[in-house]
């Protein structure tokens, strides 16, 4: 059966991933987020069930032992993985699957699935990326500069990925992201597969 392209969305903290993510799964319902579990607490407004999984480190440990996630990173002292049955369930609906994650995550991703498509989105520069943090005010100074200081590294790992889209402005990046799915949508076997001969 023809299941849905796997797209991996990696960016530098504060380059207006989630953003953009949200954008376009309301663009296109065939576009669904994978909700994954983290040992993050949760920030102002989050919830549940909808922004991730929040779950306890003893918890998240039992289930990483019991290889349930498809990928898992420990990011800032966190940990974050993309649950089995998400992708399972995102698999079923036969839709076109983000996965929000970071860029271990993403080498980790492609490993188990190939023909992923990882796309790495850049901030305009590291300087635009360290106003957009302190203006988005939900890290403390400490956590600025850590990220800041990860930046620029992951900036450089974009190499790895199959597409790099500058978040400069924000309808512009979501199009271009846009038309990387809807590029993957048009490779022939997605096509021959719903094709009435
Ligand atoms: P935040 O705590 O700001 O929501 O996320 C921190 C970082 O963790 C972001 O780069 C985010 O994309 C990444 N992340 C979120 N969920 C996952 C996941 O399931 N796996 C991995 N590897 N990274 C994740």
């Amino acid at each position: 059966m023809e299941t849905g392209n796997i797209f991996v969305i990696s960016a530098p903290s504060g380059a207006g991933k989630s953003s953009l993510v949200k954008a376009l799964c309301a663009k296109d319902n065939s576009v669904q987020v994978s909700i994954s579990h983290t040992t993050r607490a949760p920030r102002v407004g989050e919830i549940d069930g909808i922004n991730y999984h929040f779950t306890s480190h003893a918890t998240f440990s039992a289930m990483l032992q019991q290889c349930k996630f498809v990928e898992h990173a420990i990011v800032y002292d966190n940990f974050y993985g993309t649950h089995v049955d998400s992708i399972n369930n995102l698999r079923q609906k036969n839709v076109d699957i983000i996965l929000e994650i970071d860029i271990q995550g993403a080498m980790q991703v492609k490993k188990i699935f190939p023909e992923a498509v990882l796309i790495f989105v850049l901030p305009p520069s590291l300087i635009e990326l360290e106003r957009r943090l302190r203006t988005r005010d939900t890290d403390d100074n400490d956590t600025i500069i850590l990220r800041l200081s990860k930046a620029k590294e992951e900036v450089l790992s974009a190499k790895q990925f199959d597409y790099a889209v500058i978040n400069d402005n924000f309808n512009d990046a979501l199009e271009a992201i846009y038309s990387i799915i809807m590029v993957q949508r048009l490779k022939v076997p997605k096509v021959l597969s719903t094709y009435q001969f």
